[in-house]
């Protein structure tokens, strides 16, 4: 049986937000008629060892977490990106960093949102896999985030 195409959801700010995950190779995400296709990375990481249709339901959550974030993320971003400016500290390598940060702090968010939503859920589907790619994904975003914001303090 082939899965139902586009999933519709409702965001906390009221809009209908559609994902559309068909394989493991490309997932669409976004509002309704426009949606971005990308390469799933982070998805790939951290759903190895599932099966699809335990992909698919946490792949779902995550791009909608994604689309839940996104108002909280776009004030972040305004928000350092003013302070960066008034500080003299805007350039292109520093902006660059910053939206590097800030796009490892969405993916941490939509994460957070998937293992929020599922409760109990998470932990089961995962029972017999691999700890190291959600360690490594939760660690190594954490980390380069910071980093992120080092790098961009240190050099001014
Ligand atoms: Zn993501």
């Amino acid at each position: 049986m082939r899965a139902p195409r586009n999933i519709v959801l409702r965001t906390w700010y009221g809009a209908e937000a559609a994902v559309d995950i068909r394989d493991r190779a490309w997932h669409r995400a976004g509002f309704r008629g426009f949606l971005l296709l990308h390469p799933p990375l982070f998805n790939w990481l951290l759903r190895r060892g599932l099966p699809f249709v335990v992909y698919r339901k946490l792949g779902v959550l995550h791009e909608f977490g994604h689309l839940q974030a996104a108002p909280a993320v776009l004030v972040y971003l305004l928000a350092g990106l003013w302070s960066l400016q008034r500080l003299g500290m805007l350039n292109p390598l520093n902006g660059a960093l910053f939206l590097l940060g800030s796009h490892l702090l969405w993916e941490l968010a939509a994460e957070t949102y998937v293992r929020w939503r599922t409760g109990a859920y998470y932990p089961q589907a995962y029972r017999n896999v691999s700890l190291w790619p959600r360690r490594l994904f939760f660690s190594g975003n954490a980390f380069l985030f910071v980093g992120s914001w080092a790098a961009v303090i240190w050099r001014g």
